[in-house]
């Protein structure tokens, strides 16, 4: 089925939530307007709708393949990506100064959720290679930069990210990689890693492997770790490449989804060891690892948008075109689409709305990330970050999870045909299911939320955030509608539920520890759904006023009806997790360790 990019949606998440005209006046955005956001999407819509698109089933039923050490991408990817490359997309959001077209997060956030919806495994390229542009960017040497900063923002030349290994996976103090120093400043690096995106094909001319490894000496656990580029094939100064150098690939995976793209086993040092570069001090590599994790983790939150929106169409395609059954009401006299079926409607607003939910909450994270770099003023900075890092786990964690809901209740909508693979439904559900597992399972990233984003700060982030959810409920309280008083009425309670369980985690995380741990993916689930459905309630108020001067009817009747539905079917959930993190925390560890 063809994806039809949901640009109208996106454009008024980032008017009208995000504030994108504010952002431009901000000091380096002032080409980053409404206008230029139009122009940008459309083109992007046409790109991923006409060429990437049609290859999600193909790599699907074609993966990439594994021959004598060398990874054969799905027919078509290559030609795709040399049109990704030219087109500029990989620069959209990185620094003109390499050859970027440095627009705001807020921006590129729409242009990453149409590549993933349009394919999940070919964007996995370009997003890894925009964590390592990351890495490089806050830490790398002036050379490093300039070096491997425009091949890999041109798209000419993909990166990695090397964490995980075999005893390695959430806990990196396990790594293992060692790094030996060599007497011109390079390492020699020796080590296996395991499950790395993309860690060979044929798509582009070099890769640059981010390693994380550990120099001779160095101390035990996360405090001894460092980061380096490893480069498929050694670059010479000018850029041009040389040697060969010794990573190889051993084996790519057979998986449950994202099939096309190959997840690799990386040998590193079986032939007298990988050139490595160390970027950054020895022993922080972690912290660097974690730049390219965080925006590897915001784009995964996109990529859960980003298949529930594909899921949802194909979905509301099929309700359309299947006839069965009378409808309940009688309105019409035999078998009906069963569009018309209120538990099918039930269905598909739920998916609507958990998407519309998300795709808001995302992009205003993005407008905060955005003013935590361009506000003039450092303390404005300093607020925009810390809600921005606040956020981060909510997208990662929230918007993947109900990616799993939404491609499932695809499925469903779809009855027996949903199950069957040549229908394509399956196929999202497959692909969505790594989005929890990823960049750190739903469990590290509600760990993240409970130590570095709530603990850390004594919960200000957190209550920075009721605040200004409070103040939406004020702007909702004077407001005659009934939609208005029915997103008031479940949007307090929510709100109120977060804060105590904010206010739970932070009196109880020290004497009480595992009772938090418990509940914190319930709190994820918590915060994420409230903040998903309070952007929703923005939304309402700002669709209301559209309708009151007959600006686009349906398209804000809809809104208000999804904001509406969100609140009276998923907000109305939140008193009851707050129930079970603050007082079901004894029953979820009644299972003593000896009962499994
Ligand atoms: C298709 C695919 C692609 C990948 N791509 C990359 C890549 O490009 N680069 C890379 O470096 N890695 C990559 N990975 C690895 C991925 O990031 C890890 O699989 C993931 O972080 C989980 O680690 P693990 O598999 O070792 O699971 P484990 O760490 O063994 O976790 C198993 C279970 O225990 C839970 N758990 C573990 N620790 C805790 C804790 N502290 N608190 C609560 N629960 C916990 C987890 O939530 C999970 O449910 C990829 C994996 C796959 C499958």
């Amino acid at each position: 089925m063809g994806y039809h990019a949901p640009v109208k949606d996106m454009l008024f998440c980032m008017e009208e939530l995000a504030g994108l005209e504010q952002l431009s006046r901000l000091p380096g955005l002032a080409d980053a307007g409404l206008e230029t956001a139009r122009a940008v999407l459309e083109e992007c819509a046409r790109f991923n709708e006409g060429v990437i698109a049609p290859l999600n089933a193909e790599g699907d039923r074609r993966p990439s393949r594994y021959e004598q050490g060398q990874v054969l991408t799905t027919p078509g990817f290559a030609d795709a990506f040399s049109q990704f490359a030219e087109g500029g997309w990989q620069g959209l959001s990185h620094p003109t100064d390499f050859g970027g077209q440095g627009l705001p997060k807020t921006i590129a956030a729409a242009a990453m959720e149409m590549l993933n919806s349009a394919s999940l495994s070919f964007a996995l390229c370009p997003l890894l290679t925009d964590g390592a542009i990351e890495a490089l960017l806050t830490a790398g040497s002036e050379e490093q930069q300039q070096l491997y900063l425009p091949k890999l923002i041109a798209g000419e030349w993909t990166g990695t990210m090397n964490l995980t290994e075999p005893q390695a996976g959430s806990d990196l103090s396990l790594v293992r990689t060692r790094a030996e120093p060599q007497a011109d400043g390079s390492y020699r690096i020796f080590g296996t890693k395991i499950f790395i995106t993309y860690g060979e094909h044929d798509l582009a001319d070099n890769i640059v492997h981010m390693v994380l490894a550990r120099v001779t000496g160095a101390p035990e656990g996360v405090k001894g770790i460092s980061l380096f580029i490893v480069p498929k094939l050694l670059p010479k100064a000018d850029g041009s490449l040389g040697e060969r150098n010794d990573v190889h690939c051993v084996s790519i995976e057979h998986k449950l989804g994202i099939k096309a793209s190959p997840t690799a086993v990386l040998q590193y040092g079986d032939h007298g060891g990988a050139t490595g570069y160390r970027v950054g001090e020895e022993n922080r590599g972690l912290e660097l690892m974690f730049i390219m994790m965080n925006a590897a983790r915001y784009a995964l939150g996109i990529q859960g948008i980003a298949v529930a929106e594909r899921a949802y169409q194909k979905a509301v395609q099929y309700a359309r075109e299947r006839v069965q059954s009378r409808p309940v009401d009688g309105s019409l006299p035999g078998s009906a689409p069963i569009l018309h079926h209120p538990d099918v409607r039930r269905m598909l607003t739920t998916m609507r709305a958990l998407i519309e939910g998300c795709r808001a909450m995302a992009f205003a994270a993005a407008a905060e990330h955005d003013r935590a770099h361009a506000e003039p003023d450092a303390e404005a900075r300093h607020r925009h970050q810390a809600l921005y890092e606040f956020l981060v786990p909510l997208v990662k964690g929230y918007c993947t999870e109900i990616s799993l809901e939404v491609a499932s209740l695809g499925i469903q909508v779809h009855g027996g045909m949903g199950y069957i693979e040549e229908t394509g439904a399956a196929q999202f559900l497959r692909d969505a299911k790594i989005l929890t597992i990823y960049e750190g399972t739903t469990a590290i990233q509600a760990n993240d939320l409970v130590g570095r984003k709530t603990l850390r700060d004594g919960g200000a982030a957190a209550r920075l955030l009721a605040q200004q959810i409070a103040a939406t409920e004020a702007e909702l309280s004077d407001r005659p509608s009934a939609a208005a008083r029915a997103v008031l009425r479940r949007l307090k309670p929510g709100r109120e539920a977060f804060e105590q369980v904010v206010e739970f985690v932070l009196r109880e995380a020290k004497a009480q520890p595992n009772a938090v741990f418990a509940g914190s993916v319930p709190y994820l689930m918590l915060a994420g759904s409230l903040v998903a459905g309070w952007q929703l309630a923005r939304s309402l108020i700002v669709a209301e006023e559209r309708l009151a001067a007959d600006h686009d009817r349906a398209f804000m009747e809809a809104k208000v009806a999804t904001a509406r539905f969100y609140a009276e079917h998923l907000l109305v959930r939140l008193p009851g997790l707050r129930d079970s993190i603050v007082e079901g925390a004894d029953s979820a560890l009644g299972l003593e360790l000896e009962a499994f």
